[in-house]
């Protein structure tokens, strides 16, 4: 809402979670008037939203958790070694009343629209309940994963029971208890409710497409003495993040893959699989992600202990994916999940050969047969990275549209800026350092660049800030060429942009999402840049363009 001067505030930021918490708390620290908008009606983003049983972190939580501020780390307890959604709500409650930032957060306010006026070099904000704001510089602090998607089903509104996707799971809960219920999908979500409510439910059916590798979380209680140790470590802990790719304490077996015999890849391996976490994929060869025959050598083993797990052989076999290996789409952790497929009123529905033709009044018919439930469950993921920056109607120079301009393929500088998109910010945007590791250990180091970066504006008196279209180019083709090591490059995942529900977005082109030179690189690059004066950067004026430079002398 105007207050009478423009622009209203000096920075706003879209998005009260993780990342729009910590980037508040900077700018209030700093004086700065700035607010926070967000579109659900508390704070939390994905911690918010995605309230469904079994919802937790599979980052230990104590790295997952801010590392900003000592006062924090002294007062909270970690519960779990993986803390589950309401705790983890919780804990960003926590830290907002800590801080005292609720009082500059708006919630129930969803931007609809954010436009720069290039003659006042401001960004225009339009909520989807009329309000208008103005702010001078805009920080997109949106999520990674919170632009749900559903399948284009024919008949969807024509169910009669209850349906929903996962991240829009009821916030009043769901009785489960003696009812049919149908779960599409098999990621990381769905791999992580199947258990919990199996024992509830009289009858749950799985919709399979393709399966994920998944592994044994290993989850268990933090007791109050080993917080304590936790806490005396606190500095160890976040150093060694910083130190490894993934941001994690799991750090790469430096060993060569092929240089150890293979009982010591198998001792490796059963290590790891019985470990809490992410070892079996962090701490593992480093092989497993770029040679295809070390990575099939593991997928074998993991596909054994998926075997031993299962009773049934069929089932089992289904379970084992055989598009792909293991590692190179994100791995879910579970708990039980397996063990599921072995209760009698669990079924798996293979929709790779008997795939479902429409949603009916009382279910899903798939090319076999009609099913029928009182309750269909979508887990079928996100329009990932820069689904929720196409879902604004964002408007840089010259009125072009971020998502036109993304439209083929995301481009950015440091994946925090956008040529064209002035004084626009995403501390954890598509090809920053924060999409592929621990995802709040990389939202620190995004917002303390962008914060940066906003002070080192203010101090030199610059309104505008935007990188320029070649250092735009060179980040882009840098994030592409690492891409071309990764066995990833051709999965079917959210790391490759592959959505099958968001067209344009189907396989057959690799969107360049992800920056996979891991967080000690990043780092070191971001801090080369800021050091530099901010290379890459035009500040105070717009950007010359090169078409539009003089011909050098003597040119023809
Ligand atoms: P996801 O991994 O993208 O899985 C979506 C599932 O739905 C896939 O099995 C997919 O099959 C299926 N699907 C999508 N559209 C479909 C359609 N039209 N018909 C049939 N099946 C369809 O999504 P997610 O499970 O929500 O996980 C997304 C990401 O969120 C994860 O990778 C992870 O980064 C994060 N996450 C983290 C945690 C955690 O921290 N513990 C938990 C949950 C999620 P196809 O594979 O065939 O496309």
């Amino acid at each position: 809402m105007s207050n009478g001067k423009e622009p209203d505030y000096e920075v706003i930021v879209i998005g009260a979670g993780v990342a729009g918490i910590y980037q508040i708390k900077r700018l209030v620290d700093l004086g700065i008037e700035a607010t926070v908008l967000e579109a659900g009606s508390d704070l939390g983003g994905t911690w918010y939203w995605n309230r469904y049983p079994g919802c937790r972190f599979d980052s230990e939580s104590y790295t997952y958790g801010y590392s900003f501020s000592k006062e924090l780390l002294e007062q909270w307890h970690w519960k779990e070694r993986y803390s589950s959604q309401p705790e983890n709500l919780r804990y960003l409650n926590f830290v907002t009343d800590l801080f005292d930032l609720r009082r500059h957060m708006q919630f129930d306010c969803k931007v609809e629209a954010a436009h720069f006026d290039e003659s006042r070099d401001i960004w225009r904000l339009r909520a989807s309940d009329g309000r208008v704001m103005t702010c001078r510089f805009l920080v997109g602090a949106l999520g990674l994963l919170s632009a749900a998607t559903l399948p284009r089903y024919e008949g969807m509104g024509r169910f009669r029971g209850r349906s929903f996707h996962t991240y829009h799971w009821p916030q009043e809960g769901i009785d489960l208890k003696g009812k049919k219920v149908a779960i599409i999908g098999t990621g990381a979500t769905a791999i992580q409710i199947i258990p919990e409510i199996a024992p509830e439910a009289a009858e749950l059916t799985i919709f399979q497409r393709r399966p994920n590798w998944a592994a044994p979380l290993n989850n268990r209680t933090i007791s109050e003495e080993e917080m304590g140790e936790i806490r005396a470590r606190y500095d160890e802990i976040f150093a060694t993040c910083a130190r490894t790719p993934g941001g994690f304490e799991h750090e790469p077996d430096r060993r060569g893959f092929w240089e150890v015999s293979r009982e010591e890849r198998l001792a490796l391996w059963d290590r790891l699989y019985a470990e809490p976490g992410f070892g079996i994929w962090l701490a593992n060869f480093r092989e497993i992600f770029t040679d295809e025959d070390a990575n099939a050598e593991l997928s074998e083993y993991i596909a054994e202990r998926i075997r031993q797990r299962v009773k049934d052989p069929a089932v089992a076999e289904k379970l084992i994916p055989k598009d792909h290996g293991f590692g190179v789409q994100r791995v879910p952790l579970e708990t039980h999940y397996y063990e599921a497929y072995n209760r009698d009123n669990v079924h798996l529905v293979d929709i790779g050969e008997t795939p479902i033709e429409r949603v009916t009044e009382t279910g899903l018919r798939t090319s076999e047969r009609d099913h029928e439930f009182d309750v269909i469950i979508y887990a079928t993921g996100f329009d990932a990275l820069s689904g929720a920056f196409d879902r604004i109607d964002i408007r840089g120079v010259g009125g072009e549209a971020l998502r036109e301009k993304w439209r083929d393929s995301v481009s950015t500088y440091l994946g925090m800026m956008v040529h064209g998109f002035p004084n626009f910010f995403m501390p954890s945007g598509p090809q920053s350092g924060s999409a592929s590791t621990n995802y709040p250990r990389g939202i620190e180091i995004g917002v303390n660049w962008c914060t940066a970066l906003l002070e080192y504006l203010w101090e030199h008196g610059y309104p505008r800030a935007e990188p320029t279209r070649e250092a735009e180019e060179r980040w882009t083709a840098h994030v592409k060429k690492m891409y071309s090591t990764m066995l990833m490059r051709k999965a079917k995942s959210w790391f490759t942009g592959y959505n099958s529900n968001v067209e344009g977005h189907e396989q057959g082109k690799i969107r360049y999402l992800v920056y996979n030179g891991g967080t000690p690189k990043f780092v070191k690059t971001i801090t080369a840049v800021a050091e530099n004066g901010y290379e890459g950067l035009q500040l105070g004026l717009p950007p010359t363009e090169p078409d539009e430079a003089l011909p050098e002398a003597g040119a023809a």
